[in-house]
């Protein structure tokens, strides 16, 4: 169960739960914006070009200012999302610390070109004195 509660946590804190809850979101502003599309220009066109009503009617069904209404909260909502992720992955970020390099631990001997240990003062291959003050 310990362990659980750590992979969950991993995982909550990877940023995939936000992607997943972002994603949904969009999907979710984005069907309203097909329905209203849908609602208000396809299905009265439908209705004619299948001649089932005269467009008079089918004019007013048509309602843009729904339509538009919808591509105006769909815009609102990304723009929204977009700040709130901005804002969460920058407060993540500030607890972790940018990976600093690996330190070396080895050394090449400027006599016989073999990778030796950083601290030996004497080469384990060709015998050779180091400076100890060299680094490479
Ligand atoms: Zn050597």
């Amino acid at each position: 169960m310990k362990k659980f509660l750590k992979e969950f946590k991993e995982f909550a804190l990877k940023g995939n739960v936000l992607d997943m809850a972002v994603g949904v979101i969009i999907a979710t502003a984005f069907t309203g914006i097909v329905k209203s599309l849908t609602a208000n220009f396809i299905d009265p066109i439908l209705k004619f070009v299948t001649a089932r009503e005269p467009i008079t009617v089918v004019m007013m069904q048509t309602n843009s200012a729904a339509f538009l209404t919808e591509v105006i909260n769909f815009l609102i909502t990304a723009f929204v999302l977009f700040c709130l992720v901005k804002a969460i992955s920058k407060i993540m970020s500030i607890g972790k610390k940018p990976e600093a390099p690996a330190e070396p631990t080895t050394k090449v001997c400027p006599f016989c070109k073999t990778e030796i240990s950083i601290e030996a003062t004497r080469c384990p291959n060709c015998t050779s004195e180091l400076e100890t003050a060299e680094v490479k």
